[in-house]
């Protein structure tokens, strides 16, 4: 019996011991709370509200490596032919005011061209539109550093923000470290929108520090951000809700009428059925509209 008893005891706990190394072989490090190591890690996409931009991060930036000197880096497209994030220090030797030239020739992924030539002052719903802005980087015509972007996200989202930068470097011939990554869901060829983190370097971000994710929105339009093409949005007055009315229908003809028409003081009282809803109520319960009346 009592052999027995350690037999089964000993049995046991091989098994657990076998149980517990398995369990730190398949899980060998898993840290209980992962910290985020980079910007696309740690970032949620937020809500559009109808403000062209949103603070994120409490308006501090992601990355923590600052440089002293002036540099542009733009990455390789990746396998979809998307732009990647684009980082830069910008500072009193990057500024260009000469004019810009023509950028025409680049197709960024997703670029379908569609004018809403009521909705859109420029007529075009998408713009070339620069990661690193051409006044701060003097960056041209580099398929790296140009995306499909609305009218909108490039004049409200971000122009304030690059002016921002351009101000903050005159101002003072400071360098302010800047990225820029556009933000892209799976497979789809046009971002939701770009990510802009930027921090003044000589005086650790006190000068200048934003985060924001400009959206790339376009009011009165839908985008279908897997392959660029769009449609104009309904018109909010066909989504307003119709009225409850006093409608009264006659279950012989099977017609409904507004209350004061005549059809109903003609009505027998057998045939009348009095009604409080809408429209389409009725419509959909089969019934027609009086022809006289036209409710
Ligand atoms: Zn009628």
């Amino acid at each position: 019996m009592r052999k027995r008893l350690i037999l089964v005891l000993s049995l046991f706990t091989a098994v657990m011991m076998l149980a517990l190394l398995g369990f730190v072989y398949v899980f060998p490090k898993q840290p209980e709370n992962p910290v985020p190591q980079t910007a696309e890690e740690a970032f949620v996409l937020p809500e559009y509200t109808g403000e062209p931009s949103a603070i994120m991060n409490g308006g501090r930036v992601y990355f923590e490596e600052t440089h002293e000197e002036s540099y542009t880096e733009l990455q390789e497209l990746d396998a979809l032919g998307r732009c990647q994030e684009a980082r830069s220090c910008i500072g009193p030797d990057t500024l260009t005011h000469e004019e810009r030239g023509d950028i025409g020739m680049v197709k960024p992924s997703g670029w379908n061209l569609a004018r809403y030539d009521d909705l859109i002052e420029d007529h075009y719903l998408f713009n070339r539109c620069h990661l690193l802005g051409y006044a701060l980087t003097g960056l041209l015509a580099d398929e790296r550093n140009l995306i499909t972007g609305t009218r909108c996200m490039n004049v409200m989202g971000m122009l304030p923000y690059e002016v921002e930068i351009a101000r903050y470097v005159q101002r003072t011939e400071n360098h302010v470290e800047y990225h820029v990554t556009p933000v892209f869901v799976n497979d789809e060829l046009v971002c939701r929108g770009v990510l802009l983190q930027a921090k003044s370097v000589e005086d650790q971000g006190s000068g200048l520090q934003f985060c924001v994710f400009c959206f790339n929105v376009q009011p009165g339009v839908i985008i279908h951000y897997s392959d660029g093409t769009s449609e104009r949005a309904e018109a909010p007055s066909r989504s307003m809700p119709q009225p409850e009315l006093h409608y009264v229908i006659n279950l012989r003809s099977g017609k409904f009428h507004y209350d004061d028409c005549d059809g109903v003081k003609t009505m027998s009282e057998s045939n009348r059925k009095d009604v409080w809803c809408t429209r389409d109520d009725l419509i959909e319960e089969g019934y027609k509209p009086c022809g006289t009346c036209n409710p």
